[in-house]
C-alpha cells in the first residue's frame, strides 16, 4: 500500500475507505471537529515538549487554535501553531499511518457499529474530515527550520497530490472545502455549538473566527479581543486544596446550565495506577418525584466523549452529575471489551469509595447538614445500596430515617434505650394517623417509608441488616396493649362477623391502653408487602389491573372502649340486636378508614347508616 500511496495512487484496499468514512456514523459527523481540533492541539503539546527537551527552538509564540469559518469559499478550516510537518512526515503520518489508522478502524468496527460502536467514534482520526468534506488541503511548515512548507490536497475519490507549500510560519492549518450536502458545517453557530459541546475544557486556547463577520466592538470604536471558546484550566484538573466552594457551584451552574446549586460535591483526584480526576456533585432534586437521571460527562485528557457512558459508570452514579477525566481508558474500543475491563471496575469502585468517605465524613463532621441534604440524597443511598454490595458497607451505618415528627435518626439510634426488635413505619402520614398516634403516645417511634423506592430497600435491609420493619397498621404491639389481662370474648367476636357478614374475618379482642379507639384493622405485613409488589408490578406492565389480592384484614376490637363495652352490653337484650348490629357495622367502617380508602359500596353504605344513627338517636 506505501508504494500506491507514494505514486499518489489509489489501493485496492483504500478505495473504498471515503465512501465508507462518509456513510459512516452518519448521526455522529459531527466528531470529526473534535478529532481535528485533538490532533492541532497534539502538535502543540508535541512542540512545547520538544521545546523542554531542548529539542526545538522556543520562538516565544503563544500556542494557539484557530478554527475559522469561510461561508464564501466554503471552507471550515483548523490551524494550529504546533509541530507542523515535512512533506516526509505527511507522506508517513498522513499517507500512511492516519490512512491505515481509518482503515483498520472501519475494519475493526463496521460490523458492529450499530449496537456495540464506539466511545464517541475515537480513533478515526484526521480521515473522518472527509466525513462533510469533498477535498482537504493541508498546508504546513514543520518547526525545523531546514524543512521546506509542504501542501498536500486530497479529494474524496481518494487521490491526493503533494507539492511545496507557501506556509511561512510553524504549524498546520487543515482546510476543508465543505460537501454540499453538509453546508450546516459553514454554519457559525453549529460549529460554535460543536466547539463548546467537545472542546469547552481544551489545554491549548481556542479562537473562533467567521470571515466577512465584522468585528465587535468596544463603546469607544475600538476592536473587541476575540476570547477563547475554552477554559484550558478546568476546576478538576486543579487539586482540590486550591478550590473553593464557589468554584465548585460555579463551575457546576456553568457545566450544566443549572441554575440551581448542588448540594455537595466530592472532588477525586487519582494518582497512579489509576491517574484519573473528576468531581462528582449531589444535584439538589426539585421535588420527591424528580426524574432522577443525573449526567456524568466523560472526557479523555480534557476532550469531551459522551455522557452517561454505562460501560464506564455503574450506573446508580449515573443518578448524580459531574465531569470525569479518564486518560487511561481505551476508548478506541468497543463497549463489551470496556464493559469487562479491569481498568474500568477499579475506577468506579474508587469512586464509590470516595463518594463513601464524603458521605461518612459529612455524618460525622457535619450531622446537621448531612441532615438537611438527606432527602435528596436518599434515593441515591438506597439504590446504590441495593446495586452496590461495597457502597452499601461503607455507609450501612449512616443511613438515616426520617421519624413522623421530622427527626432524621440512624437505625441505631432508634434502637437505642428501650428493646425494640423493630422498626415501625407509616407510608402514609394522613391516612395512618391513629396507627402512628396509638404508637406516639407508647412513645414508640414511628419513621415515614413513603417512596416507592423505601419498600424495595427495607426488603434488602431485612435481608442484609437483619432488621425487622412493620408498617403501623400490621399488628398491634405488645406496647399498646393493658398488662397480664386475656380478654378473648367469643360472643362478642362471633357477633361482629355476623354483624359485617364477615364469617372468614379474623377478629380479635384486645385490651388496648388507648381507651378511645373502639377498633383497629390490622393487616399482615408479608401479605401487604406481596399485594403492593403485585400491584407496582402490573402498573410496570403496561397497567393491567390486577384482580384485587386477597388480603387478611384482621378486626382488633379494644375491650377498653366506652363504645365496644356498650354493644357487649347490648347483646344481652334481643330488642336492641339490631341496633347493635348497626353499631358494629359502624365500628368496622370507623377501623377501615383510618386504614385505607373505602370503596364506593362501602362509603355509600357508611354514609346511609351514619344518617340512620343519628335520625335514631
Ligand atoms: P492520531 O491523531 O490518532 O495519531 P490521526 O489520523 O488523527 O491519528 O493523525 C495521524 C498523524 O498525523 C498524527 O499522529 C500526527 O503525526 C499527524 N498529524 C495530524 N494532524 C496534525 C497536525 N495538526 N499537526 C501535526 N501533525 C499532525
Amino acid at each position: 500500500m506505501a508504494e500506491n500511496m507514494e505514486k499518489g495512487g489509489i489501493s485496492v484496499q483504500t478505495e473504498h475507505i471515503f465512501p465508507i468514512i462518509k456513510r459512516w456514523l452518519y448521526s455522529d459527523k459531527e466528531i470529526f471537529l473534535r478529532e481535528l481540533v485533538s490532533n492541532a492541539s497534539d502538535a502543540i503539546t508535541k512542540y512545547r515538549r520538544l521545546v523542554s527537551l531542548n529539542q526545538a527552538q522556543d520562538d516565544g509564540k503563544t500556542p494557539r487554535i484557530d478554527v475559522i469559518v469561510d461561508k464564501q469559499n466554503k471552507t471550515l478550516t483548523v490551524a494550529d501553531n504546533g509541530i507542523g510537518m515535512s512533506s516526509d512526515e505527511i507522506k508517513k503520518y498522513i499517507n500512511q499511518i492516519a490512512l491505515s489508522g481509518a482503515l483498520e478502524f472501519i475494519q475493526k468496527y463496521e460490523d458492529q457499529k450499530n449496537d456495540a460502536g464506539i466511545i464517541g467514534h475515537f480513533g478515526l482520526g484526521f480521515y473522518s474530515a472527509f466525513m462533510v468534506a469533498d477535498t482537504v488541503d493541508i498546508n504546513t511548515k514543520s518547526f525545523v527550520e531546514s524543512e521546506k512548507p509542504a501542501f498536500w490536497t486530497c479529494s474524496e475519490a481518494g487521490e491526493f497530490s503533494m507539492g511545496d507549500g507557501d506556509k511561512q510560519d510553524r504549524g498546520t492549518q487543515v482546510v476543508l472545502h465543505v460537501n454540499d450536502d453538509e453546508q450546516e458545517f459553514l454554519d457559525a453557530t453549529k460549529i460554535k455549538e460543536i466547539l463548546t459541546k467537545y472542546c469547552s475544557f481544551m489545554p491549548i486556547e481556542i479562537y473562533f473566527t467567521e470571515v466577512g463577520k465584522e468585528p465587535e466592538k468596544n463603546e469607544d470604536g475600538t476592536e473587541k479581543p476575540i476570547q477563547p471558546i475554552n477554559d484550558t484550566n478546568p476546576l478538576w484538573q486543579k487539586s482540590p486544596s486550591e478550590c473553593k466552594e464557589e468554584d465548585y457551584k460555579d463551575f457546576y451552574k456553568k457545566l450544566f446550565n443549572d441554575f440551581r446549586e448542588p448540594l455537595f460535591q466530592v472532588h477525586i483526584n487519582a494518582d497512579y495506577p489509576l491517574n484519573f480526576k473528576g468531581i462528582i456533585y449531589f444535584p439538589r432534586l426539585m421535588h420527591e418525584y424528580e426524574n432522577l437521571e443525573g449526567q456524568i460527562k466523560l472526557y479523555y485528557n480534557q476532550v469531551f466523549v459522551a455522557d452517561n457512558i454505562k460501560e464506564v459508570i455503574p450506573e446508580y452514579l449515573m443518578m448524580l452529575k459531574g465531569v470525569l477525566d479518564c486518560p487511561e481508558l481505551p476508548l478506541n474500543v468497543s463497549r463489551s471489551y470496556l464493559q469487562n475491563n479491569g481498568y474500568v471496575s477499579k475506577i468506579s469502585s474508587h469512586i464509590i469509595k470516595k463518594i463513601a468517605d464524603k458521605l461518612v465524613s459529612l455524618f460525622n463532621g457535619e450531622r446537621e447538614n448531612y441532615e438537611k441534604f438527606w432527602d435528596d440524597i436518599k434515593p441515591f443511598i438506597e439504590y446504590g445500596c441495593m446495586k452496590d454490595r461495597k457502597f452499601y458497607d461503607r455507609v450501612k451505618d449512616i443511613i438515616l430515617f426520617k421519624t413522623t415528627e421530622g427527626k432524621y435518626i440512624t437505625r441505631s439510634e432508634y434502637f437505642e434505650g428501650d428493646a425494640k426488635d423493630k422498626i415501625y413505619y407509616a407510608t402514609d402520614k394522613v391516612q395512618q394517623n391513629r396507627y402512628i398516634n396509638l404508637l406516639k403516645n407508647q412513645n414508640i417511634t414511628v419513621v415515614m417509608l413513603d417512596a416507592v423506592i423505601d419498600q424495595q430497600f427495607i426488603t434488602f435491609l431485612e435481608k442484609e441488616a437483619e432488621t425487622k420493619f412493620v408498617r403501623v397498621d400490621s399488628e398491634v404491639d405488645s406496647a399498646l396493649k393493658s398488662d397480664g389481662e386475656i380478654v378473648e370474648n367469643e360472643v362478642l367476636k362471633d357477633f361482629f362477623k355476623k354483624s359485617l357478614g364477615k364469617d372468614d374475618m379474623e377478629v380479635k379482642c384486645e385490651m388496648l391502653k388507648d381507651e378511645t379507639i373502639p377498633a383497629v384493622i390490622t393487616l399482615s405485613e408479608q401479605q401487604r408487602r406481596f399485594a403492593d409488589m403485585m400491584r407496582m408490578y402490573s402498573r410496570s406492565n403496561g397497567g393491567v389491573e390486577m384482580p384485587p389480592m386477597p388480603t387478611d384484614e384482621k378486626l382488633v376490637i379494644n375491650m377498653a372502649n366506652p363504645l365496644i363495652k356498650k354493644i357487649e352490653g347490648m347483646l344481652s337484650d334481643a330488642d336492641l340486636k339490631l341496633k347493635a348490629e348497626k353499631f358494629a357495622k359502624q365500628v368496622y367502617m370507623l377501623a377501615v378508614l383510618s386504614q385505607r380508602s373505602l370503596t364506593v359500596d362501602e362509603m355509600n353504605d357508611f354514609v346511609n347508616a351514619s344518617q340512620d344513627i343519628l335520625l335514631n338517636s
